[in-house]
């Protein structure tokens, strides 16, 4: 029953070679859909097996896979459509991010389920997929281009919005490039670069064929059911309202914004940042990400002062990364540097993290600005992010080092800039305060791929902070990991309360098959116990430490009230370890015991 496929997957995968400009199709294992369904899962699979082990992510043989889902292009659940995955070019582990674009739909109307991708161009490329075939199209006139330009070009010459990018970030090869959609730059660090290192500059796919689904019209009934509960629900609409920036007053209330890159905790009034301000004075409207009704997203315009006509999407992580943790509290500035992150194609908690850096470097000596191109690099300056990007865009001065993140370049400045460097297995972290929840702490760092920060958004929606436990992580890492097989996003569920039986039951009329609850979370700990396996193959040389925070998580106190003096404590971490690595059945040094399926 469970392999006799009706719905939801094509089986069907496309091969393609870059060096070769050739591809092929290949039938996917169905017992291999139904363990993994789509998305991460798949993803992982692919990149466990077909690439070699400790490949280079920049080498022509490293792979980049794109995946979709059952429930790819379906109205419901905010399903992204598809994850696009490759390794990490700086710290050798698996990466993915769930697109906000219609790729994924496309793709599965074209018929396919996965696309494999491998080799490298002679010279810049657009990968063009339909239906009938597969198009290597010159891309020399956009290779240059910033990346909301080129997506602009690309949207208007294959008269389709299923496309990505990448920018100047993403053809410099610079760690944190991602692929942009019209949203902006997607959460997923150095894809952009493994696409620039194969002369890769964007995939457009354009397909007309029915999705295929076992039951449209019992599908059709709960997806009205699902949009009469967002309407109904006033808390929604709220959010609707406001996006994702809503939940700077929660965050606020609880003490759970840093600022000036961790430094402290941000207690002061949110002032420009806070989301009445933002919408009074900033928001034209608000959007969604393709097929979902919650507007996280708010289309913004600067009116006045210095950035004026500046525009760009804005959500949570903007004001988070690009505000608070970098000390800048005007939105305007805010805003110029998303637009930037866009145009460079640049993963926003990473540009964040590598200016917040070198502002605590500048402050304490350790860069002047003999190494800055002559400029400043102070905590509130959005003029010093911007020339940042430029001097790692061209590798000039200090940019030579922050081109490979923050981890390389705190190795390179010493000790000192070691110590105050905030990332977990080389990944920087997303702008949340560590010490007052230790079980963020330790959600963000036991993460085998990098720390997410919507997986984080997703544990901190559960329930009250105070009472998050170390299974409350535990089931938030399982379940994200199940949402991103089915390429759907973590903020959904979350915030409408859902859980994985509802998922169930669309899955049932998509795909035909009985999937219950239990069976989802079996696939979201298989996923988990491949993401760490991955990592063990490419990093050998493990140790529990790679869980842990950084050490400013456990030394420096909070300055501010009411957490005033609070620091996490390296042995209540030990205890809240072990017993997640007891829960995921992982050894004492945090090894899986289970064997991969
Ligand atoms: S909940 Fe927000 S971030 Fe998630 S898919 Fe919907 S609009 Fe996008």
């Amino acid at each position: 029953m469970y392999l006799m496929l009706r719905g939801g997957w094509w089986s069907r995968g496309l091969f393609i070679d870059l060096s070769e400009m050739k591809w092929r199709v290949f039938e996917l294992d169905r017992g291999l859909v139904a363990s993994f369904l789509g998305g991460r899962g798949l993803a992982l699979h692919y990149l466990y097996s077909l690439q070699e082990p400790k490949v280079s992510a920049l080498a022509p043989n490293s792979l980049i896979v794109i995946a979709t889902s059952p429930l790819s292009g379906i109205p419901i659940f905010g399903t992204r459509t598809a994850v696009i995955a490759v390794k990490s070019f700086s710290t050798d582990t698996y990466v993915d991010a769930d697109v906000p674009s219609p790729i994924g739909t496309a793709l599965k109307q074209c018929g396919y389920d996965i696309v494999v991708v491998r080799g490298r161009c002679e010279k810049p490329c657009t990968l063009y997929i339909r239906e009938d075939g597969v198009f290597f199209e010159d891309a020399t006139d956009l290779w240059n281009l910033g990346a909301r330009s080129a997506l602009l070009k690309l949207i208007h010459d294959f008269g389709t919005e299923a496309a990505i990018t990448i920018g100047v970030a993403g053809t410099k090869l610079v760690h944190g490039a991602t692929v942009v959609t019209k949203l902006g730059p997607v959460q997923g660090p150095d894809i952009g670069a493994v696409m620039g290192s194969k002369n890769l500059k964007a995939i457009v796919i354009d397909g007309v064929k029915e999705l295929p689904i076992a039951n449209v019209s019992a599908l059709e009934k709960v997806i009205s059911r699902y949009l009469e509960y967002v309407k109904a629900t006033p808390e929604l609409s709220e959010w609707i309202r406001a996006g994702s920036v809503k939940l700077l007053e929660l965050l606020w209330k609880h003490s759970l914004i840093p600022s000036e890159y961790f430094r402290d905790v941000y207690v002061d009034d949110l002032g420009e940042l806070s989301p009445e301000h933002i919408e009074k004075f900033y928001k034209v409207y608000s959007v969604a990400c393709p097929l979902c009704p919650l507007s996280c997203f708010s289309l913004c315009t600067v009116r006045e002062d210095k950035y004026v006509g500046t525009w760009s999407y804005l959500d949570l992580a903007h004001v988070l990364a690009l505000g608070f943790n970098c000390g800048i509290d005007r939105l305007g500035d805010v805003l110029y540097i998303a637009k930037l992150c866009s145009d460079y194609g640049i993963d926003i908690m990473t540009l964040g993290n590598v200016a917040g850096f070198t502002m605590m470097c500048y402050e304490y000596g350790i860069i002047r600005r003999v190494h800055t191109g002559g400029i400043a690099i102070k905590f509130g300056r959005a003029d010093a992010v911007a020339k940042l990007l430029e001097l790692i865009c061209e590798r000039r001065d200090i940019g030579e080092y922050l081109a490979h993140g923050v981890d390389y370049a705190a190795q390179k400045l010493g000790d000192y800039a070691k110590s105050i460097a905030m990332t977990v297995k080389g990944m920087e972290l997303p702008a949340l305060e560590m010490r007052i929840v230790p079980e963020i702490a330790l959600l963000l760092s036991t993460s085998s791929t990098y720390p997410d920060y919507r997986e984080a958004l997703y544990l901190l929606l559960q329930k009250r902070f105070h009472e998050i436990t170390v299974s409350d992580v535990v089931s938030a890492r399982t379940t994200v990991n199940v949402l991103k097989c089915l390429s759907s996003c973590p903020l959904v569920p979350a915030l409408l309360k859902l859980g994985l039986d509802e998922y169930s039951e669309v899955l049932k009329y998509v795909t035909g098959l009985e999937i219950p609850s239990n069976d989802l979370l079996a696939t979201g700990i298989r996923v988990e116990v491949m993401l760490r396996r991955y990592f063990l193959r490419e990093v050998p040389e493990w140790s529990p430490e790679f869980d842990y925070p950084p050490p400013r998580v456990f030394e420096e106190e909070v300055s501010k009230e009411p957490f005033r003096g609070r620091v996490l404590r390296r042995d209540e971490y030990q205890v809240l370890l072990k017993t997640y690595y007891r829960e995921f059945e992982l050894d004492e040094c945090g090894k899986p015991r289970r064997e991969l399926p």
